[in-house]
């Protein structure tokens, strides 16, 4: 494709999306599939989105999404699919074989920011329009039929006509807080304590993902690529990052990870270090009239079980079929169920997110919760009815 982006911003469109995550770039991208224009309004820069460091583990649905979309080849060059995954407590391995319990699915382990640059270039090499640096993006005439979203961009004052807005902004977007309050129920759990993450550049001690119990609490060894590994410790809520210096970070790691027989962890340069709050997050509805909300924009699960990217893109997998088939059938009956639909989901996948984190964290619930943890780890890891369960939830719940 030839097409180049546009020098100015279209001051119309049929659905204008604010936020260039991986939920507003995949809706922009699917929707151009469908024949159905759209305009991307970004607050940060191309670069900052770039190479902001998040999630990486892809359930199978996704990859396959990614792949129908025409995203997928790099992702398949570069991404590890893995088929299983590994429960270590008590001083021993427990190995889910994802594939084996699931009928051969898989994750793919590929970062979150590579997914957005394939996005952004593909939507670039199609002509598709995204403002970045848009700044006091405000939404407007959300209840009628011809919503319009203002911002500032160059130093200018702009507004864009939609049909159709979709708040793909983030959970500190200002979509979600354009509804009204009392149109809203909200559901907010949060947790007793939070993640410390690093991006290491050392190879991974491991093939496949290692999710520990320890007394200490929680660590998590994950990857990025074959040279980047990405590792997680459960800390206080609050905690600040200059009382974990480098070496205690690794010395803690090595304790939650360590294995009686002598498997060590390799150490490296930390790249990236920062701490997030847990938090299980979900407003109904996911739809206010002409304001459609996709992403954690609408929810917010803790990353134990690996969702929160995944969960994006099944909503907007169902905010493609609702508006492609308004436009092209003139139907609202999809866009009228969008919320009940995407909850559905959302609500099985809070379920498996609490329930992973309640499963592995240390939450001060005294020595009657450490048995009761430690017999459910011992069931899941035991039981292959528990472990195909915890399987089909790993690699993503099949669509309906
Ligand atoms: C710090 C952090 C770390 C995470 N780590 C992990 C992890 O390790 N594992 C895991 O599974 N999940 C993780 N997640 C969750 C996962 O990354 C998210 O679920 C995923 O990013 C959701 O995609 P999204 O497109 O809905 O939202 P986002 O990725 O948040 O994208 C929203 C976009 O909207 C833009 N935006 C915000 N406000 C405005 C505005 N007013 N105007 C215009 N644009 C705006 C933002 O700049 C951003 O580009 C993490 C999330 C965060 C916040």
């Amino acid at each position: 494709m030839n097409a180049r982006p546009p020098m100015t911003p279209p001051t119309r469109t049929q659905v204008g999306i604010v936020g260039a995550g991986p939920a507003g770039l995949l809706l922009s991208h699917l929707l151009y599939l469908e024949g159905i224009e759209s305009v991307v309004l970004e607050a940060r820069t191309r670069e900052y989105c770039e190479t902001r460091v998040r999630a990486g583990v892809l359930e199978h649905g996704t990859a396959r999404l990614l792949d129908a979309a025409g995203v997928g080849a790099r992702m398949r060059r570069e991404g590890l699919v893995h088929h299983g995954i590994v429960f270590r407590f008590g001083g021993r391995d427990h190995r889910i074989d994802l594939s084996g319990l699931t009928g051969g699915r898989t994750i793919t382990v590929y970062a979150q920011h590579e997914i957005v640059k394939d996005l952004i270039a593909a939507r670039r090499d199609a002509g598709g329009a995204i403002v970045f640096e848009a700044e006091n993006v405000s939404l407007h005439h959300l209840d009628g039929s011809a919503p319009t979203i203002r911002y500032r961009a160059g130093g200018e004052a702009r507004e864009l006509a939609c049909d159709f807005v979709a708040g793909c902004d983030g959970f500190h977007g200002i979509s979600r807080s354009s509804i009204p309050p009392d149109a809203l129920t909200v559901y907010d759990h949060h947790y007793p304590f939070a993640w410390l993450g690093i991006l290491a550049r050392v190879p991974p001690a491991s093939e496949e993902l290692i999710y520990a119990r320890h007394d200490h609490g929680f660590a998590l060894l994950s990857m990025r690529t074959r040279e980047i590994s990405r590792l997680y410790l459960q800390c206080d809520p609050g905690a600040e990052l200059d009382r974990w210096p480098d070496h205690l970070v690794w010395d803690e790691l090595r304790c939650r990870l360590e294995r009686p027989d002598g498997w060590a962890l390799r150490d490296g340069p930390i790249l990236q270090k920062g701490i997030t709050d847990m938090r299980s997050f979900v407003v109904d509805p996911m739809r206010h009239g002409r304001l459609f909300l996709a992403g954690d924009a609408a929810h917010i699960v803790p990353p134990t079980g690996a969702k929160g990217l995944n969960l994006a893109a099944a909503d907007v997998r169902v905010l493609v079929q609702a508006l492609a088939a308004f436009y092209k059938e003139r139907r609202t009956d999809l866009l009228d169920g969008y919320s009940d639909t995407c909850l559905r989901r959302v609500w099985k996948v809070q379920r498996f997110s609490w329930w992973m984190t309640s499963m592995l964290h240390r939450g001060g619930g005294g020595a009657f919760a450490d048995q009761i943890q430690l017999a459910e780890l011992d069931y899941v890891t035991g039981s292959r009815a528990a472990s195909a369960a915890l399987a089909e939830n790993y690699v993503g719940l099949p669509f309906d």
